[in-house]
């Protein structure tokens, strides 16, 4: 972690050169805002008029427990995978299955409905959705929502909790292993979070995050298999807890690194963020990151619907039954427009 935390330096390299070029360019042209397709939200359109203040970054905090934990977590999730062959069948078909589903509750859940407000959903799918995000234990809702707004309102400033500027390693994990930058809680601070206080599904996680998470990540996933098809406990705790619950946040903080360090920008090639199907792949449909940030409101989170997007195909299935309305989804005249005003050239429009 060091390495690339104290790499970070006051002078600019020649990317931030041409990244603070885009912000003065951008600086000049109003909030993007093709259509008014989301009324209700604002508080994750990109605002260009925020800049990081001159001079060097405060002295980095580590805290020592975040990093303790996170390390003996991977440790275990390694022991899982020389498990995985000497596992039973079921054992890895419930440590998919619960990977798909945790995967839904960030993605669909704390991303795209809560973060974003993209679509509407009915009671019994938010509380699905609710459940599966404890099972992925990245935050509570409302904590993840606001950094995440924080993260498209302020991309790539101090601002940004997860700025990829600071490097690969910053933006994947190390960001959660040290105290914020005082940027962020400023800016998060100020961020509308009106309608996720509202919401008492929100709020009721939020209250009961701690012994929910130890339930769902830990307890529930390691006892099924145990219990059930009489699973060792070893590869019971390995595989479907350790290993699955790692995999979920890798895949999840991929998009926070990967996807804004390597692919295509075909939307928009002033901002960082990048098109990156293998990102996709692990995220069920969240590397579609240069879309995305150009069109946040978008409840498909790429120009396209199933293409590499599990969570895209589960909301449609939702909305087929009835628990899913109000999708949003940019035109394609609008996205014509964006990718000729804009884009780097690469989509197969231009
Ligand atoms: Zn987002
Ligand atoms: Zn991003």
């Amino acid at each position: 972690m060091n390495s690339s935390c104290t790499t970070t330096t006051t002078t600019m390299s020649p990317r931030s050169e041409a990244m603070q070029k885009g912000r003065e360019k951008l600086k000049t042209v109003p909030l993007y805002l093709e259509e008014d397709i989301r009324p209700e939200m604002k508080e994750d359109i990109y605002d260009p008029s925020y800049q990081d203040e001159e001079g060097p970054l405060p002295k980095l905090e580590y805290v020592w427990r975040n990093i303790i934990l996170m390390s003996l977590l991977h440790l275990g999730a390694l022991y899982g995978l020389v498990l995985v062959p000497s596992s039973k069948f079921y054992t890895l078909l419930w440590a998919y299955i619960y990977y798909v589903v945790s995967i839904m509750g960030i993605g669909a859940g704390a991303h795209r409905l809560w973060s974003h407000r993209t679509y509407k959903a009915r009671l019994p799918l938010r509380l699905f959705l609710i459940i599966a995000n404890t099972m992925a234990f990245q935050n509570d809702v409302y904590e993840w929502s606001r950094d995440h707004r924080a993260h498209h309102k302020f991309t790539e400033t101090h601002a940004d909790p997860h700025n990829s500027r600071r490097g690969f390693f910053f933006s994947h994990v190390g960001w959660l292993l040290v105290r914020k930058h005082p940027a962020v809680k400023e800016k998060g601070g100020k961020l509308d979070m009106s309608d996720l206080k509202a919401e008492k599904l929100v709020m009721f996680q939020r209250r009961y995050y701690k012994p929910s998470v130890l339930l769902l990540c830990f307890i529930l996933p390691t006892l099924v298999p145990w219990y059930c098809w009489g699973e060792t406990f070893l590869h019971s705790l390995c595989v479907p807890t350790f290993l699955r619950y790692t995999l979920t946040l890798n895949a999840t903080w991929l998009v926070n690194s990967a996807a804004h360090l390597y692919g295509y920008r075909p939307y928009d090639k002033n901002i960082d963020p990048r098109e990156n199907p293998l990102v996709s792949m692990g995220s069920l449909g969240e590397g579609f990151h240069n879309y995305h940030h150009a069109f946040p409101y978008d409840y498909s989170a790429s120009e396209y619907r199933w293409y590499i997007n599990f969570s895209t195909f589960f909301i449609d299935c939702m909305a087929a039954l009835g628990l899913a309305y109000d999708r949003k989804k940019v035109s394609k005249a609008a996205v014509l427009a964006r990718i000729k005003r804009t884009g780097d050239g690469s989509h197969k429009s231009s």
